[in-house]
């Protein structure tokens, strides 16, 4: 079994933490909070990042954003520093893809990007989905470790691969997922019922996630968060983080992106408007009230 380093022991970094202590892996823990620090029973409290990065097999991180994980990583008495120089170092934060590539060389260690799609109720169930962006050889030491926390683990390529993979995706998940509210919305204008739509688009072509796991509307699928009030399921707020990056990375690149960035604007204003806290299925009650365009 490894010894791990786990700093960040947030909504999702906490049930990540336990999974692994479960799994029987030796796990010391860091958080800046101290309450945070009680979440991982059967884990090691560290005194510090560094302290939790030393000594350990696997280091990895759990953060808000980016900034965070550049201090963690490469601040002053930076994990990276304390690590021992066989360590395999994995951040699963979603952050912008170049500061991920900027992190993992800046250690020169092997190091990698390995952000998570899933949720607290993966994290807590272990069913994550982890994408990963680095060297084949870190990526194969990782793997089991990775599997202790998820149910699917992709290799995407090298450092910032798991970033860029993490960030189409999630763009292309609220494109369909807005697509989704308007065809319900215009349905009901036109006096069509969501069972009939929902029967015709989930067998034909317009059929997507977005409709026939996640369905917007309350009925046709019992269990999206529509049928209880949009409560999350995935925050708005993350939504629109998600497609911050996503633009940030079109924009770095130079790729045309017009229906994320339309995304970003109707979600930075479903937000905006009180909607933070909910599902992101629920920015349907502001497409209904929107005006016609
Ligand atoms: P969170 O805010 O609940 O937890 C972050 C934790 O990091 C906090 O406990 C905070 O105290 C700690 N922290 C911040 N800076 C630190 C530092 N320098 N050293 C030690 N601890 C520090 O966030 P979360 O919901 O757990 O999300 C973590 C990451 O996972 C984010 O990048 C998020 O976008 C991503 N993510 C979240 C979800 C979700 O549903 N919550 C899903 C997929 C991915």
């Amino acid at each position: 079994m490894a010894q791990i380093g786990f700093v960040g022991l947030g909504n999702m970094g906490a049930p990540m933490a336990r999974n692994l202590v479960k799994a029987g892996h030796g796990v010391t823990v860091f958080d800046l909070s101290a309450e945070a620090m009680g979440r991982v029973e059967g884990a090691r409290p560290a005194a510090s990042a560094a302290e939790a990065a030393a000594g350990a097999d696997f280091v990895l991180t759990m953060l808000p954003a980016g900034r965070h994980v550049r201090e963690a990583w490469l601040g002053a008495g930076g994990m990276a520093a304390a690590a021992r120089p066989d360590a395999i170092l994995l951040d699963c934060s979603t952050i912008d893809v170049a500061t991920a590539r900027e992190v993992a060389a800046a250690t020169g260690r092997v190091f990698l990007d390995a952000p998570v799609s899933g949720g607290v109720m993966g994290a807590e169930a272990g069913t994550l989905t982890f994408m990963a962006g680095g060297p084949d050889e870190g990526f194969a030491r990782a793997e089991p470790i990775l599997r202790a926390m998820g149910r699917t683990v992709v290799h995407c390529g090298e450092a910032g691969a798991g970033q860029a993979a993490k960030a189409c995706n999630n763009m292309l998940l609220a494109i369909s997922m807005i697509g989704t509210c308007e065809a319900f919305v215009l349905a009901e204008k036109l006096g069509l019922s969501h069972e009939a739509l929902f029967e015709v688009a989930s067998k034909s072509s317009g059929q997507c996630w977005s409709l026939t796991t996640y369905c917007p509307v309350p009925g046709p699928v019992p269990g999206s968060p529509a049928n209880r009030d949009y409560k999350p399921g995935f925050a708005a707020a993350l939504m629109v983080k998600d497609l911050g990056l996503a633009q940030q990375a079109a924009g770095e690149t130079g790729a045309a992106t017009p229906m994320g960035a339309r995304a970003l604007e109707l979600y930075r204003r479903f937000v905006e408007e009180g909607g933070a806290e909910a599902d992101f299925s629920g920015i349907i009650r502001m497409l209904r009230a929107e005006a016609p365009t």
